[in-house]
């Protein structure tokens, strides 16, 4: 199994978890033919397509996904918002699991300033993978993960250091503080969580203008000891359970 990115920032996401005859796409950020170019044009083996949050950046193309046949798993705000309905919209419930061709998906409340969820993805071939981006707190600690992809989006430091540099407006400070990930409650979250079968810690969302990308990858690797990686498209991991 890989995991490809092809977007990870506020403008555009999209991730691939591809194990060659079936994949799974996360988020809708991204346009459509980067989609197909990462899928080599085999857009047969998308079993699916999960959303986390109407934003654009997450859920632009969302309308391209469901009219390309793709059963797309998203928050009744997500449809809502962008008006559509389609058979292939999945109408996401809190605390139901769905099943998209071998992987099985938990939706977890997350916490952002529009109704957002965070995502459990379990395939026989990567093991469990946590997903969360947009959300300032995580209430769950999942055990048996082989993989983590979890926001980092600023740095007290950094953003202190940006509005003070003009990067960016203080008018945005409080907005960031309660729907972004912020690299210590990155750290708190990895750090209570049992690690002890984790390979690859995937660090998405990181903002441009408020982080030190190599500085919170180094970080987090002290944190946890493990293998860590900022998400910048056209970064392709490994996600194969051991
Ligand atoms: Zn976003
Ligand atoms: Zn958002």
């Amino acid at each position: 199994m890989e995991l490809k990115v092809l977007g990870s920032s506020s403008s555009g996401n999209c991730y691939i978890l591809d194990c060659g005859n079936e994949a799974l796409i996360l988020e809708a950020g991204i346009r459509f033919l980067e989609v197909k170019k990462a899928l080599d044009f085999n857009i047969r083996k998308v079993v699916g397509c999960l959303i986390t949050h109407q934003h654009n950046d997450h859920a632009k193309y969302i309308k391209t996904m469901v009219d390309n046949g793709f059963y797309t798993l998203a928050l009744p705000e997500v449809w809502a918002a962008k008006g559509i309905e389609s058979t292939r919209s999945i109408t996401l419930e809190l605390g139901k699991g769905y099943k998209f061709g071998n992987f099985k998906v938990l939706p977890f409340n997350a916490y952002h300033d529009v109704p957002c969820v965070g995502y459990l993805i379990d395939h026989p071939e990567s093991g469990k993978i946590m997903f969360l981006t947009d959300s300032c707190a995580c209430e769950y600690r999942f055990k048996d993960l082989s993989h983590i992809l979890i926001e980092c989006n600023y740095s007290h430091k950094k953003l202190t250091e940006a509005i003070r540099a003009g990067r960016t407006l203080l008018s945005q400070r409080e907005r960031l503080l309660t729907s972004h990930l912020e690299l210590d409650m990155c750290k708190e979250i990895l750090a209570t969580t049992d690690l002890s079968k984790v390979e690859n810690i995937v660090l998405i969302h990181i903002s441009d203008n408020n982080a030190d990308e190599q500085l919170f990858v180094s970080e987090v690797e002290r944190t946890t000891g493990k293998a860590v990686y900022a998400a910048r498209k056209g970064l392709t991991i490994n996600v194969q359970r051991l």
